[in-house]
Parts: C-alpha cells; structure tokens; sequence
C-alpha cells in the first residue's frame, strides 16, 4: 500500500479540490483579464502534456487526497483532447468530480461528449445578454456561441449550471436584474463575481469595483432577497454566498472575494498549466512540479514536493493589506 498524504498548511486548512489550468490561451479578451492584443503566451514547450497533466492529477488524486478536479486556463475548450483528459481524470480510484470552467464558445458541439466523458459540473461565465456590449467587454462577437453552449450544457445534463459574471462599473453594471431574471428563466445558477486585482494591465481600482454590497442593492431595488436559510449549513468552502430571492426557490450567489474574503475556509490549490502550483490566485510564490517531473522524479517524490508546497500557504489573499502586490501572473494565466 502506497504511502498517503493530505495537503494540509500551517492553519489547519486542507487542500482538497485542485483547479488545474489546460492552457493560458483564450479566444476572448475580457477587459479584466486580457489586454485586446493578447498576452506572450507560453512558450509550448513549457506547457504540461495531455501525459503529464494526468500523471500529476493522479498523484494528487491517489496520493494527496483531492477530491474535486476543475479543469480551467485561459479557455479549457482550446484544448484539442478535452474529452480524453476528462475520460482518463474520470478513471481514477478513487474518482474524482470533475468541474470545468468555460466561456462557453464550443460547447455547444462537445458538451455531450465531455458529459459522456465523466464532466458532472460545469461554470460558464457570461457578463451580458447584450450583444454589443459582449462585444466591447470581451472583444470578439461570439454572445450566440456563449448562449449556444450554455444551452448545450444544460441539455447534456451537466449539473449544475453555474453562470460567472463580472460587473463593470459602466459597461455591465445595469444588467444586474436582467442576468438574475435571465438565470431564473434559464434554470441556471447565477454568481456574481467580484472584480478582483488580476488584470494584466494592473489597473484595478478598488473605487471602481463593483461591490458585493452594490450588486445587492441593485438587485434589491427590483426583488427581495434574504440569506438563504440553507447556505449557511452547506456552504462549506464554497465561495459564494447565497442569497433567496423572496417568493421563489431560486438563490443567487454572489463571491465576495474582495469585501469579504473567504480565505479560512480556503481548500484550493492551483496547479498552472506549465506545472507551477500555487496556493492562491494572490500568490506571489509558486512550486515548480514540471522539473521534477521532467528530470525522473518518482510519485512519491513529487507528492513530497506537492505536499510542502501547500505548507507553506499563507492564511490569506492579502488584498485588503497596504503592503498587498498584484501577483505577476494575470489571471488568465494562473487559471481561474
Ligand atoms: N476561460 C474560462 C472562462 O471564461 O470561464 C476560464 C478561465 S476565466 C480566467 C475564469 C473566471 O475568472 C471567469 O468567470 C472570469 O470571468 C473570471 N475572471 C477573470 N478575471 C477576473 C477578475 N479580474 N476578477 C474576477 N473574476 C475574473
């Protein structure tokens, strides 16, 4: 029986669910992830094999007791052999949920086949239903390729459907209500996201955030919502918190990571897509997995490697300190 290990830190959390980035390329350019030409991507050679991706997640999996896999980048989707990855993730014993975290653009031709696959839960992030400003906040034309997947995911029976929006001050921000009533109509899980300091451009201003404390007021101007009563007995270490609107089964959730961050509860380790793992989005500090991995390294050796990297994880995100630095990795890079 080989050797097991947990991912625990100095602060008595323990690190169960691995957000593994496939790639740190996207065909969008969300204004508060990507510059519109792009970022130097890495070079290909940097980036894990379909192979070594496997062999890591096995190892954490197997080894280090991570229970929960969200496939992510950049765009998942531009990773020619998804489906194979999530077939050979799905495989393992014992096995794991697999999540993905998606724009959407494609889905709606593979949704069924990464359902087949083993592809329980899936984040499809979507900031507008308004063509024009999809367009201007993203900058490409592809809102019927979003909506076309999101559909698809629905329809291949992945569930849930969560929906990620970012709110920005004076592009998206008068969307608020529509995107719930949206959400509601849809049977999708609708999360509101607060803008958090990743951009590449580092020009995040906490002025012009939308706050947690906004959204709700915006949406409290057209419904009513409560605390939902079941959230606080399930929320765990679930980032959004959610809230009831009133007269309906539905919950909004909203991630507060900035006003109010969740950081004690965190049981997330980050795994880049050239083999760094990272504690934190925040991080300024990453363990470098691909060395090893490449130079011979045996399993056990790298879980060893794994295993003090996680101990070293700081209690918190360090936004809200004076001294806090915008880590350099954007966050396309580090894999949302
Ligand atoms: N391309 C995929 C997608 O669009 O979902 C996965 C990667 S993307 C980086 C993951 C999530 O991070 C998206 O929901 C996106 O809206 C969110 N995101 C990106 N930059 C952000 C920022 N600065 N603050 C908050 N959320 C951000």
């Amino acid at each position: 029986m080989r050797d097991q290990f947990v991912l625990a830190d100095a602060f008595g959390r323990v690190a169960t669910d691995l957000r593994v980035s496939l790639t740190d390329r996207c065909n969008l350019r969300c204004a508060y992830c990507m510059p519109p030409e792009g970022l130097d991507w890495l070079p290909g050679a940097d980036v894990l094999t379909d192979q070594e991706i496997v062999r890591l997640i096995t190892i954490g999996v197997e080894r280090l007791g991570i229970k929960t896999v969200r496939l992510t980048g950049g765009e998942p989707l531009l990773r020619k052999n998804l489906e194979w990855l999530v077939a050979d993730i799905a495989a393992l014993s014992p096995a794991p949920e697999i999540a993905l975290t998606t724009n959407g653009i494609g889905l709606a031709v593979r949704a069924e086949k990464l359902a087949g696959a083993g592809l329980r839960r899936i984040n499809i992030s979507l900031d507008t239903l308004d063509p024009e400003i999809f367009a201007r906040l993203s900058r490409r034309r592809r809102l019927p390729d979003v909506l076309a997947g999101i559909a698809a995911a629905r329809a291949a029976g992945l569930d849930p459907v969560k929906i990620n929006t970012v709110l920005m001050r004076g592009i998206n921000d008068h969307e608020a209500f529509d995107l719930l009533r949206w959400a509601m109509a849809e049977g999708v899980r609708l999360r509101f996201i607060e803008q958090m300091p990743l951009d590449p451009q580092h020009g995040w201003q906490r002025k012009n955030m939308i706050t947690a404390a906004e959204i709700m007021q915006r949406l409290g101007q057209r419904v009513e919502l409560v605390e939902d009563p079941e959230d606080a007995l399930t929320r765990g270490s679930a980032p959004a918190e959610l809230f009831r609107v009133v007269g309906t089964g539905y919950s909004v959730g909203i991630i507060a990571a900035v006003t109010k961050p969740f950081c004690g509860a965190c049981d997330r380790v980050r795994l880049t897509a050239d083999g760094q793992v990272r504690n934190c989005l925040f991080a300024r500090t990453e363990s470098d997995l691909r060395t090893p991995l490449r130079s011979g390294a045996s399993d056990g050796e790298i879980a060893a490697q794994w295993v003090s990297a996680v101990a070293g994880k700081q209690p918190g995100h360090g936004i809200n300190d004076p001294s806090f630095l915008q880590p350099d990795r954007p966050m396309s890079a580090i894999g949302g």
